[in-house]
Order: structure tokens, then sequence, then C-alpha cells
């Protein structure tokens, strides 16, 4: 009998326990004025850089669901420079951070600009990601890059219905910081970041 050795499981993914039903709202909010989109029973917490971000646990049990990320660590991992598969600081030690990237993982963000959902992944962890992710099964893209900057989000739009009902109005759509006019009826999913200074690099 062969027994084969359980799945690495890279941090930044969810797990079917932590999923939640998402209860919204719009309320109309003084004296900014109009509606906007919010929890029921709204958090301080829900909200991050004045958009407002899905609820998820995080406590790491269930399924893992391979093909989402969990929010929160997604956004942490962005954020903090952090390695997607092992958590740890991603950067070398010339301070550039390196990526790996699929056509799946980029993100128009603009006319000829394309940001990006994925966190980065440290040297450690590249070559088992290119092992094991079928997502990286096609056409890798290998790069280091000088910084990763916050442009927005992607995320469920909602609008407003009668007795402040969110109404689903398109789902994963991508929101620039710069758009305040959508950033009310947004609810983040993923963080989105724009690469600078891109260098491709040859595959380990
Ligand atoms: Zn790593």
């Amino acid at each position: 009998m062969t027994t084969t050795a359980p799945p690495i499981v890279p941090y930044v993914l969810a797990y079917s326990e932590e999923l939640v039903p998402q209860r919204l709202t719009f309320r109309e909010h003084r004296p900014s004025g109009g509606p906007r989109l919010e929890f029921v029973d709204p958090r301080r917490s829900d909200w991050v850089d004045g958009v407002l971000r899905a609820r998820v646990r995080t406590h790491q049990r269930g399924s893992v669901r391979w093909k989402r990320l969990n929010t929160r660590r997604q956004w942490e991992c962005l954020a903090k420079g952090w390695c997607q598969v092992c958590k740890r600081p991603a950067a070398q030690s010339d301070g550039r951070l390196p990526w790996l990237l699929t056509e799946r993982v980029y993100q128009p963000i603009g006319e000829d600009r394309l940001g990006t959902t994925a966190p980065p992944t440290c040297r450690d962890c590249i070559p088992l990601s290119l092992q094991m992710c079928p997502q990286l099964s096609s056409a890798p893209l290998l790069c280091t890059v000088a910084a990763a900057e916050p442009v927005g989000v992607l995320g469920d739009l909602f609008r407003d219905g009668p007795d402040g009902e969110a109404i689903e109005a398109q789902r994963n759509v991508y929101v620039g910081w710069d758009e305040f006019a959508r950033l009310t009826d947004v609810l983040a999913k993923l963080a989105v970041v724009e690469l600078r200074d891109m260098r491709p690099e040859p595959l380990p």
C-alpha cells in the first residue's frame, strides 16, 4: 500500500467553515448624504480604508476551497508583503518581491494597466508552487517587482432596493480607490495591487 503525503495548503486559501453569510442593507448617512452599503449589524471592523469588506472567519477549519482566497488573509499578505504559501516575508535581500503570475490572476484596472489579486510567493515556495498549483501549469510568469501599490478592490456591486434592500447588481467587478461613487456600493472580496517595475525572470 502506498501513502500519499497530504498536500501543502497555501496560507491564503479559504476553508469551507470560514465562509459566512453576508447580510447587507443600504442605510442613509448624513451629513455626507446618500445611502451606503453596510451590514445589517454593522461593526467598525467591517470598514477597511473606507470600503466595506466581506466578512470571513480565519480559523482554517473545514475543507480547503482550492479556488478561493480567504479575504482577510489575501489582504494581509498583500499589505505586509507576505508569501501567500508560507506566510513569511517574501522580500528578497535586495528588497524586491518575487511574484508568480498567470493570466488568470491579472485584473484590468484601466487602459493599458494591469493589476493582480495574487500575493507574492517567496523564493523558497516557488518550486513547490509550480509543481503543485494547477493554475500555474499553463504559462506561468516569474518576475520580481519593486513594490505593489494598492489600487482598488475586487468585489460585488449592489444597488439600493425598496426599504434599503441590497440587491446584487454585478459580481466580481474591479472598483478603484478613486471611484468614490461606486465605493459606497461595493462589498470588497479581494484587494487589488499594481506591480511596479516588473522584471521577468527564468523559471527555476
Ligand atoms: Zn513562502
